[in-house]
């Protein structure tokens, strides 16, 4: 048998594995099940794509979109592997060369939806148990589509928990580009795989450069942005259809080569529009989020969101669609507060309490993301659960000279405020006490604090922000729960006692931020 490293050559052109391919490859060659977690255009595919190619029977690769289903299957066979599709789109003859081929081992992957496996009363799933030369990896595509906690739920991947009843003992790999740890366990329990080695690569993308501006007069602030990317390939991200219809027009007035994409086209002109960017006839792709799983075009040089996005799981993801070859990339952001606002309607409209309060969360995620003070890139790397420097020097708040300024004895007030009011009170309160409001609601003995009125001298607005960047920095921390009160953490005491200097963001270089336009 060929080795790993020998079939990455021969039939993916590839002299070296990326990420954890290797382990993973040999996991599941080991028989092992697997779930990896690896970042958009870390290469998924060829974590079961290359054992399919090595393992003696079929391997059944469920997949959410019939769509890109052929592409994938026609890039194979171009590679010289054998693989085909069943669904929906195909007439009566074709379905039944395809079961013959199967039948004579001649197909090494199957790529199905999962209705498909399970539908019409297990007919597939009956036909698959019985080949002459057994199944022998079942790879799951986007396998956050089974989980509630996942951004992109998919009632049909529940099915897939009949899966291991079915093929007790055949490899199961699971594979997803975003999965927070209540996603990661709920797929795992789902699918019941049997003892899994879990595989998350990093996350970062260290060739995209991440940017948020004030979302005001935000049309020339993108025609400034296109500027000198009239030759490059760009996704922007638009919340509705009816803001892609209008913004592609725009675009075009100006000269660009824009073309929309939504769920509202019809599928000709859908096809139409991707495909001629694909084929870099289109530069501009706007769309909105039903533009882009599976899309593999690598040059693909920055994706903007004209509005906010509903999480950080699918605005990585969105962004992650930039720089695929490793040249450099830009993702930007266009933020208002409004926009959380409006979101935060849609999505408390119906739906179960507790998914309601998830999703509120992901989107005060995503507003904490974009008014942040320190790194953007560590951030989202630390929302993913993985460790990063304090400083990227690639994303706005590292590549900007925001002035800092000695704020210990700021910290220090503020610090001392929260001890005294016994880590009890939300941020309003604190700063009134630091103000020394004479407000009814303040309470008497709060009057009576050493602390009470120490920090008169800066506004309330001034208070709030240096509060969210003492939050940011970790010496404060906002509780759980309907009504955050703020809390010290671990890294408190330090400042309170003077061993620790505090540097904070003078206040009047965020305003400067907030209005002026970014240099790109
Ligand atoms: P994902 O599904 O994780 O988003 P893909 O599987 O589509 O990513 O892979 C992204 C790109 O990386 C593809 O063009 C693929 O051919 C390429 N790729 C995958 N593995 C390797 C490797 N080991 N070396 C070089 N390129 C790779
Ligand atoms: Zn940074």
């Amino acid at each position: 048998m060929m080795t790993p490293l020998q079939a990455l050559q021969k039939y993916f052109g590839y002299n070296t594995f990326r990420h954890e391919q290797e382990a993973i490859v040999n996991r599941v060659l080991s028989g092992g099940d697997v779930m990896a977690l690896m970042p958009t255009g870390g290469g998924k595919s060829l974590c079961y794509q290359l054992p399919a190619v090595l393992l003696d029977g079929l391997t059944i690769v469920i997949s959410p979109l019939i769509a890109l289903m052929k592409d994938q299957v026609d890039s194979l066979n171009v590679a010289g592997i054998p693989a085909a599709f069943l669904n929906s789109s195909q007439n009566p003859a074709e379905q039944s060369h395809i079961i013959a081929q199967l039948n004579s081992n001649h197909i090494k992957l199957l790529y199905l939806a999962p209705e498909r496996l399970f539908g019409t009363g297990n007919k597939l799933v009956v036909f698959l148990r019985a080949l002459p030369v057994p199944v022998a990896q079942i790879a799951i595509d986007e396998a956050h589509c089974i989980s509630h906690w996942g951004h992109d739920f998919r009632p049909e991947y529940l099915m897939l928990a009949e899966l291991k009843r079915h093929f007790p003992n055949i490899p199961v790999i699971a594979l997803t580009a975003t999965a927070d740890k209540l996603t990661q366990k709920d797929i795992l329990e789902k699918l019941n795989l049997k003892d899994p080695a879990v595989y998350i690569s990093s996350f970062n993308r260290a060739n995209i450069t991440y940017r948020v501006n004030a979302k005001q007069n935000s049309f020339s602030q993108l025609l400034t942005f296109l500027e000198n990317k009239k030759d490059e390939s760009g996704i922007i991200y638009c919340l509705s259809r009816k803001s892609v219809d209008t913004l592609a027009q725009d675009l075009k007035a100006q000269g660009y080569l824009a073309e929309p994409y939504h769920a509202g086209l019809d599928g000709a002109l859908k096809a139409r529009n991707q495909e001629a960017f694909l084929r870099d006839d289109v530069k501009i792709m706007v769309a909105t989020i039903a533009f882009g799983m599976g899309i593999n075009k690598s040059n693909v040089r920055y994706v903007v969101h004209m509005d906010l996005p509903k999480n950080i799981e699918g605005y990585y993801q969105e962004t992650g669609r930039a720089g695929r070859d490793g040249l450099s990339s830009s993702a930007l952001l266009f933020y208002s507060p409004g926009d959380a606002i409006k979101l935060k309607g849609f999505v408390s409209i119906d739906g179960d309490p507790e998914q309601t309060r998830v999703m509120l969360s992901k989107l005060d995620d995503m507003s904490r993301y974009c008014q942040l003070p320190t790194c953007r890139r560590k951030f989202l790397l630390n929302y993913f659960d993985e460790q990063a420097p304090d400083h990227c020097g690639s994303c706005d708040v590292c590549l900007s000279e925001i002035t800092k300024f000695d704020g210990t004895l700021i910290a220090q007030k503020a610090l001392s405020a929260v001890t005294r009011l016994n880590g009890r009170f939300g941020s309003g309160y604190v700063i009134d006490v630091l103000r020394g409001s004479k407000s009814e609601k303040i309470r008497q003995e709060h009057k009576e604090l050493k602390t009470f009125g120490v920090g008169s001298d800066i506004s309330k607005a001034d208070w709030q922000r240096y509060l969210r960047e003492l939050v940011a920095l970790n010496y404060l921390k906002f509780s759980d729960g309907e009504y955050p009160v703020l809390q010290l953490t671990d890294k408190s005491n330090a400042v309170l006692k003077g061993l620790q200097k505090v540097d904070l963001i003078a206040t009047q270089t965020i305003e400067e931020r907030e209005t002026e336009e970014l240099p790109f």
